[in-house]
């Protein structure tokens, strides 16, 4: 069986999740992933935010416009009289499930319940939908099977259990819909696996059915080689290896949320992506093989600070390097890239929210400095460092760019460069001349 995921602006209206009717409707049994309709979680999360300021009002004038766009879908979508009685019902009694916390105290356990409405909204309409049309499909509730532990981490025994007897209940189906992103939390409450997550959904869906591909569709036919919005004549890359496309999906290439890689990686299920206007595209296909020996793509990050970490103590002395990561790690601070020399150490952060905290702590061990508004250049492929020529070819692009870090040799599939934002366009463009032109 195959795992088809659908991002927002996939289902984001109702000619939209037409297109997705006629696509999944081949006769082949599949599992059929639907992310909330493009806009929602983002309005979800405002209204959230207004029900924490106490502000209900303001959260109701947000939940009646977002209610309108569903009235809307509704009007559009069905046909039979009937089909668009049952589906008020439905978009009615989401809406008032998110009126009724204008009454209640608000934390972060309420603020869970109402993001996971955009998926519950989407995937009922949607099996409504092919209710309507006559096929022969099922909702599979995520919340009954989707699980993270006390780490937020999978529980994936749990997930392939449950996700099995679920399936097993009702084995003549042909469509299973079920929802992206929401899950239950070690308490049993309303969780998600974070924005974006429904690509996460996906891929832990088809690791526990040992699904033969799992697919994600969105609105472009695979991972470019570059990006689009800033160089001209980007191309589809066809085939990349799991580490490749980890890369380049945690480095910037944003069709793919970089938690999908690994469940898929880990069962070696290929990933297909694929674009819903134009499905006979081949898109990407990720798998455990890829062209050997060969640059691939290049993405950037951006909102990247470095800090650089200079001292005389690290000369000879062991155990600094433990000092300064002890430091990212007691603020939950991610490290992208880092490079070393023998009296200092440089590593790039995204998340600045402890930065002040950070850097006065790294003082203790030396003369700190910090860049902001930088930007991470990752070029990805097989490049194994005794092929002699990858890496020079890739520093000979960037002559023109001054660079702030430079990182090979973490993995034998990228190599990474800081460099300050403004630069970025002109390093794109400089490196798609010189190795894919
Ligand atoms: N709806 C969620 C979000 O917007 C999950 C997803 O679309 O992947 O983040
Ligand atoms: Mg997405």
């Amino acid at each position: 069986m195959k795992v088809l995921k659908f991002g927002g602006t996939s289902v984001g209206s109702a000619s939209r999740m037409k297109d997705v009717a006629k696509l999944i409707c081949d006769g082949d049994q599949k599992i059929v992933v639907l992310s909330a309709m493009s806009g929602t979680t983002n309005s979800l999360v405002e209204i959230s935010d207004y029900f924490y300021k106490s502000n209900s009002a303001g959260a109701l004038e947000r939940i009646n416009v977002l209610q309108q766009k569903y009235i809307a879908l509704v009007e559009e979508l069905y046909t039979t009289e009937i089909s668009k009685k049952e589906a008020y019902e439905i978009v009615k009694s989401h809406f008032d499930f998110l009126r009724s916390f204008s009454k209640s105290v608000f934390t972060l356990f309420e603020e869970k319940a109402i993001l996971a409405e955009g998926e519950l909204l989407s995937t009922t309409l949607f099996q409504l939908y092919l209710k309507e049309i006559g096929e022969n499909s099922t909702l599979l509730p995520a919340l009954d099977y989707m699980r993270i532990d006390k780490n937020a981490e999978p529980d994936t025994a749990f997930i392939a259990e449950n996700l099995a007897k679920q399936i097993a209940n009702q084995p003549d189906k042909i469509l299973y819909v079920t929802q992206g992103y929401i899950c239950r939390n070690f308490y049993g409450e309303i969780d998600n696996l974070q924005r974006g997550g429904s690509d996460y959904t996906a891929s832990l869906v088809g690791a526990a059915i040992h699904a033969e591909e799992i697919q994600i569709w969105t609105d472009i036919d695979g991972m470019h080689n570059n990006d689009p919005r800033f160089v001209e004549g980007t191309k589809p890359v066809p085939m990349l290896n799991f580490d490749e496309a980890a890369e380049l999906a945690y480095f910037g290439a944003k069709i793919l949320h970089p938690t999908c890689i690994l469940p898929a990686k880990l069962n070696n299920i290929p990933v297909r992506l694929l674009n819903t206007m134009e499905p006979q595209a081949f898109g990407t296909l990720i798998s455990n093989q890829s062209k050997k020996e060969k640059i691939e793509a290049v993405a950037a990050k951006d909102g990247i600070t470095a800090i650089k970490i200079k001292s005389g103590r690290m000369l000879l002395a062991h155990g600094f390097l433990r000092k300064v990561f002890e430091i990212f790690e007691s603020y939950q601070t991610a490290i992208d890239m880092i490079t070393t020399s023998e009296v200092g150490v440089s590593v790039s952060i995204d998340n600045t929210k402890n930065l002040d905290e950070i850097v006065n702590e790294l003082k203790k061990f030396g003369t700190v400095s910090v860049d902001k508004d930088m930007v991470i250049i990752c070029v990805v492929g097989d490049m194994p460092s005794e092929n002699i020529g990858f890496q020079a070819r890739v520093v000979n692009a960037m002559v023109e760019i001054p660079i702030r870090m430079i990182s090979y040799g973490g993995s034998n599939f990228n190599i990474s460069f800081l460099i300050k934002a403004e630069d970025k366009k002109r390093a794109l463009n400089a490196l798609s001349k010189s190795l894919f032109n």
